[in-house]
């Protein structure tokens, strides 16, 4: 089967990973350079961190297992970090949601669970420690740095055979019918699939309407709209932050390169498309400032901030599954945490139906149940 995947983020990236190496054929288009899209800019903390869904809290216990799978086979590549995650809270109400969220996760047999200030000061020696917080420690979380991932995917896929073709869009579906039998470049020609997976993060829309395909994503583009975020790296700042860390007003996590990656809900929804580059620049001075107050060792400099947008369906959930005879869709929040075993689930299904993916097929009716891609004032970014 020709398999032609639309997207160099990491869903395309674990897909071409996962469907090279057999009999088929798999092609990778991406327009820009793999992970140029909110994979490359995302916080990336994987978790199941949020009890509200058991069942969707289950599929992404099982996505955790897959990473690590995954990781072993790359043989504990540096992208690929379980640090543990370190949150706090420190006004009574959140202090409550914290404690029940630890209790509901426990029960769950998810580990979690309280510590003292003490036991917080040995696992970040460098964190000023926060006076009568309630402080929750997840041994099990931990980041993928999106880049080098996606990176290591594409490499892994390419050298089993599968080919990429870069800096061209596809601007189109092409259609024999009601059939979908690949795209049309950029370049103006034709690549002729048998299967389109449509992989394109928060530009699926765009590209699944060419064939009559409505794709209920958030739209970015609306005043106030949730799927724009911001997240700021620093400069290497080495031995300062062990793990994933979600304090009051920042969260933040190592990248391989020692320096920091920085992100606060707050800022995040204070971020649109409108955003200037001069209010992009105040709002990662801002992080800056939080984290130098968090971590008084703190020399670092902003390297790079970046405005992304979530690919974020309307209910929160994957959306995974044909809409025509040819084409497939796989776009979702919390990509990272999710890919390779969204992958691996895809696989199957392509072969025949996957029961776990039947609660995310695209057809399914969808009530916009997410009011913000953070799931609280404490958490920073949710998991959901
Ligand atoms: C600020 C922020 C923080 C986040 N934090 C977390 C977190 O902590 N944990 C977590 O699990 N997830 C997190 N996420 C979500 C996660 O990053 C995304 O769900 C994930 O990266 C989506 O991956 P993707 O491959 O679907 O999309 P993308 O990475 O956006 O990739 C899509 C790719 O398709 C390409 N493309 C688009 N249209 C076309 C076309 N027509 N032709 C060819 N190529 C095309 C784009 O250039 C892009 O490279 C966060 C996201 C943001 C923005």
């Amino acid at each position: 089967m020709r398999i032609v995947i639309i997207g160099g983020g990491i869903i395309g990236a674990a897909l071409a990973d996962r469907l090279t190496g057999g009999t088929d054929e798999v092609t990778l288009v991406e327009q820009d350079r793999p992970g140029a899209g909110a994979s490359g800019a995302s916080f990336a903390w994987l978790n199941a961190n949020d009890p509200g869904d058991p069942a969707y809290h289950s599929l992404r216990v099982a996505a955790l297992g897959a990473w690590r799978r995954l990781a072993g086979e790359f043989g504990d590549p540096g992208w690929f970090r379980i640090t543990g995650n370190t949150a706090w809270a420190d006004t009574d109400p959140v202090k409550a949601v914290l404690s029940e969220r630890v209790a509901r996760l426990s029960t769950l047999g998810y580990a979690a669970t309280l510590i003292t200030a003490d036991r917080l000061r040995d696992i970040e020696p460098s964190l000023r420690p926060p006076a009568g917080a309630v402080i929750a420690h997840y041994p099990g979380e931990g980041y993928v740095h999106g880049p080098d991932a996606v990176a290591a995917l594409l490499g892994r896929a390419r050298d089993a055979g599968a080919r990429l073709v870069t800096g061209t869009p596809a601007t189109r579906l092409n259609l024999r019918g009601e059939r979908v039998t690949g795209v049309r470049l950029g370049t103006g020609d034709d690549l002729h699939a048998d299967l389109t997976i449509c992989a394109a993060g928060r530009h699926s829309p765009a590209l699944l309407a060419s064939a009559g395909v409505v794709l209920p994503l958030v739209d970015a583009e609306a005043a106030g709209s949730s799927a724009p975020g911001l997240t700021a790296t620093t400069t290497p700042a080495p031995g300062l932050v062990n793990g994933v860390v979600h304090s009051p007003g920042l969260d933040l996590r190592p990248t391989p390169g020692q320096g920091l990656v920085l992100e606060a809900a707050d800022l995040d929804d204070a971020t649109d498309l409108t955003s200037s580059p001069a209010e992009l620049d105040a709002r990662a001075a801002e992080l800056l400032d939080r984290a130098r107050s968090l971590i008084p060792g703190l020399t670092a400099r902003i390297e790079k901030v970046r405005r992304c947008v979530r690919p974020l369906p309307a209910d929160g959930r994957p959306l995974a599954g044909r809409h025509l005879p040819g084409l497939y869709t796989a776009v979702t929040h919390s990509g990272i945490t999710l890919g390779p075993h969204l992958a691996d689930l895809i696989a199957a299904d392509l072969r025949d139906d996957e029961p776990a993916l039947a609660p995310y097929r695209p057809g399914r009716p969808i009530r916009a149940q997410l009011a913000s891609a953070h799931a609280g004032p404490l958490f920073g970014y949710s998991g959901g």
